[in-house]
């Protein structure tokens, strides 16, 4: 295949038989032959150029090929049909009150499932779509109707042609949906959600069209098409997917109105920030191939952080950035089962495992260090270029470090080249010596062993006059002694630090003072890191921890949270641990006051979260907190978690949580109860929540809340090794294709293998699947090290 110009497409769907039949002729240009993707599709009839056509399908490579060889223009017709089935990939549906929502993902490989195509990113093309439905649905997709017919009994809907773009973007929706319309500038913005669930006020629309304002701006490109649709889809894998122009999202992704938590208020704005700024970088310049799958995603995170910081300055939204993209992506980079940023692909179970912490997090990071090593006006003019050098086609990562470079005259190329092929990150060991502060970069692995790889790093360093840059590419290197702060300013660079001697003893002095938040954040992150390559022992990181405990800082409280909960839970005799936390929560809580209405958001968020934490380490706390159930929707959004968490803890009443669950409306309340569910003891209980996922009582995508919740909890564990092999195949069957599955097992491994190693690996090693390998792996390294901090 040399080029695909256009789809037609006639699409019928329905929804009584739950099935699709339809016609497309595919115009394009071949080299010799001529194929296309496609699973679980009958083909009907196969013509080229008006003739039947000789073809055979092979339904492991999922193709369908042309028996003769072809050169030149070509026009194919296909008749074909499927079945619309509850999988979240491809083009699948879900039960409402009365009638079925089906909706589509074609990201990365879903489109073959629903219409034969050539389903490879490069192949852009110009999409017709006429959708054939009940006359009592309606249809979206990425253009405008063009024209709306009824046709005996039925709506027929043919959509404006789209602009030339990659099939996993292409969207097909049709239900009744409830509808709310605002604008941006002329152009429509629309939130939709399944008939009967619209809960979200227009805020979402309000955010979406502020952040046009910001990209359309920043990338001095305007938003391309007529119309964008905001879409809450009831039951769905992933938080949202960018299908340009008809962006999805699960429900609790986009649904806000005034009684939504803060946290998910944050969470919402960046999520549609972060789909926004795929419509520029993924929808209008796509990357040639999967490959660079992390060039969007990274680029998306990025973005859509800088969009917030303009948008909401009061939100600190960087902060949130560093602690939870960059922190995430620097724990997952230690391991010896990470992968370079850059990937070889070929296979879709190879694509779908690499939406991970190191596409998004670490790639995100990464340009986070590029834009401060070249300054954001450079950065900015860079991105400017490349976006509009390759609008409507296809680029890779060169083409956007070759535009950096130009603009700022800066080794753009160099720096990245080395940090997207390498897997890892550099730990830079600074030491005095004489006059000099001697630096030395090693690869750090979480579990302790050395490696010299050797990176080009972008080394900010902060003097008492100032922050002075280095570009450090070899393995030593000296910078100035005399009045020296710390090392990473802003913490942009990807980078862990440690000080040694009397450099380590200064720092614990001055860190609280002097240190920006981002650093002291990285300063408390990077000795947790170092406990669990045991370089430190749990004294030394307590006592560490215990220097912040008057930080007030967002980050910093974040942080300590965290290492409290996960340690809470790693360490089978966690008192130490839970005595510093039960104290430095209790204390900080103190410091917080209980909610006033109008202040700082992060206050808000930190206090939730905070109290999540002591609901589930500190009995006495949940006793008293449990009791807050019943009123529960007065409590304030942002604390409800803790009370569900308390009630479990304290209460150990299922059906309590049950009797609530039911009256609840949200999905984001809903979820607090199925999270807390998995905390609840004793088989009879995780057996009847167990029950409620399997039979379909809980929605598909928030099964998985209940089952990592109770792998977390120690007391829990071996009733899910017990029933592995059923639990893991059904959140299989509900994630198919998505990769999904291997992220589950990357979370619970570590925690069940603590409980009970020989059952899961007996029940790992019966298994051959590809598409969870890579979470397997990453499981059981995580096992190992938590099994040596647990002989200290
Ligand atoms: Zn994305």
């Amino acid at each position: 295949m040399k080029k695909i110009l256009g789809y037609d497409i006639y699409y019928k769907i329905d929804v009584e038989k739950l099935s699709f039949s339809g016609k497309e002729t595919i115009s394009g240009e071949s080299d010799k032959s001529i194929w296309l993707n496609y699973s679980g599709i009958a083909i009907e009839s196969f013509r080229v150029n008006g003739k039947e056509t000789p073809f055979e399908t092979d339904q492991k490579e999922q193709l369908i090929k042309c028996l003769t060889p072809y050169t030149g223009k070509f026009e194919i017709e296909i008749h074909f049909s499927g079945k619309i089935d509850e999988s979240l990939n491809g083009i699948y549906y879900s039960r409402e009150n009365g009638f079925v929502f089906v909706s589509t993902q074609f990201e990365a490989t879903g489109a073959r499932y629903a219409f034969p195509c050539v389903d490879n990113p490069e192949f852009k093309a110009e999409f017709r779509v006429t959708m054939d439905i009940p006359s009592d649905y309606d249809g979206i997709s990425n253009m405008p109707p063009e024209r709306i017919e009824d046709h005996e009994g039925r709506k027929i809907i043919t959509f404006q042609k789209t602009p030339r773009m990659s099939t996993y973007l292409l969207y097909l929706g049709a239900s009744r949906y409830d509808m709310l319309e605002g604008k941006h500038e002329e152009k429509p913005i629309y939130l939709a959600s399944a008939k009967g669930k619209m809960q979200a006020s227009k805020m979402p629309i309000g955010m979406a069209s502020d952040t046009l304002t910001f990209f359309e701006d920043y990338f001095d490109i305007k938003y391309q098409l007529p119309k964008l649709h905001l879409i809450a889809v009831p039951e769905f894998a992933f938080g949202a997917m960018e299908n340009w122009g008809a962006i999805t999202f699960r429900e609790i992704e986009l649904m806000v109105n005034e009684s939504t938590s803060s946290a998910i208020l944050k969470r919402v704005d960046e999520v549609i920030s972060h789909e926004l700024a795929h419509q520029w970088f993924g929808d209008l310049v796509t990357m040639k191939w999967w490959d660079d799958l992390w060039l969007n995603e990274s680029f998306a995170t990025f973005m859509s952080y800088k969009a917030l910081e303009h948008k909401h300055p009061e939100w600190e939204i960087m902060g949130e950035m560093v602690t939870g993209e960059t922190g995430g992506a620097m724990t997952g980079d230690s391991l010896r089962n990470t992968h370079p940023i850059h990937v070889e692909v070929k296979n879709p179970d190879e694509i779908s495992q690499i939406f991970d912490e190191i596409s998004y997090g670490k790639g995100g990071s990464i340009l986070r260090m590029i834009e401060a090593f070249v300054e954001p006006d450079n950065f900015r003019n860079g991105v400017r270029e490349y976006l509009k050098g390759h609008s409507f086609g296809n680029a890779i990562g060169q083409n956007l470090w070759e535009s950096i470079e130009k603009v700022s005259k800066k080794p753009v190329s160099k720096i990245m080249d080395a940090w997207i092929t390498k897997a890892g990150y550099p730990q830079i060991e600074a030491s005095v010596n004489g006059n000099k502060i001697k630096l030395h970069q090693t690869r750090f692995f979480l579990d302790g062993s050395p490696d010299n790889t050797l990176w080009p790093v972008p080394l900010t360093v902060v003097y008492s006059d100032g922050v002075k840059s280095f570009l450090m590419d070899e393995e030593e290197m000296e910078i100035p002694l005399q009045s020296f702060q710390y090392i990473n300013s802003n913490r942009t660079g990807f980078y862990r630090v440690k000080y040694d001697g009397e450099l380590n003893e200064n720092i614990k002095k001055v860190a609280p003072t002097t240190m920006d938040k981002f650093s002291r954040w990285g300063l408390i992150s990077d000795y947790s890191s170092l406990y669990f390559s045991r370089k430190i022992s749990i004294d030394e990181l307590i006592s560490i921890l215990n220097m912040f405990q008057s930080d007030m800082e967002y980050m910093v409280m974040d942080e300590i949270s965290g290492i409290i909960m996960s340690l809470h839970n790693i360490l089978q005799n966690s008192r130490k641990i839970d005595s510093f936390g039960i104290s430095y929560l209790n204390g900080m809580l103190n410091s917080l006051g209980t909610f006033k209405s109008g202040e700082p958001i992060n206050i808000t968020v930190i206090r939730g979260r905070m109290q999540s934490v002591l609901s589930l380490i500190d009995l006495d706390y949940a006793k008293k907190t449990a009791n807050r159930l019943s009123d529960f929707e007065k409590v304030s959004p942002d604390e409800r978690q803790s009370v569900a968490y308390a009630y479990a803890m304290a209460r150990n009443d299922l059906d309590g949580l049950l009797k609530k669950l039911e009256t609840l409306r949200v999905d984001e309340d809903k979820i607090k109860i199925i999270s807390a569910m998995g905390h609840l003891k004793g088989n009879e209980n995780l057996t009847a929540v167990w029950g409620l996922i399997r039979d379909g009582k809980i929605k598909k995508q928030d099964s998985f809340r209940a089952i990592m919740a109770a792998s977390g909890e120690a007391q829990n564990r071996q009733f899910i090794v017990d029933n592995m092999e059923e639990i893991v195949s059904t959140l299989d069957r509900f994630f198919e294709g998505t990769g999904y599955t291997s992220r589950f097992l990357e979370s619970m491994i570590p925690y069940l293998g603590l409980q009970d190693e020989k059952s899961v690996k007996e029940y790992i090693s019966g298994k051959n699947e590809p598409s969870w390998e890579k979470g397997v792996r990453k499981g059981l390294e995580y096992l190992n090290i938590y099994k040596k901090v647990n002989t200290e």
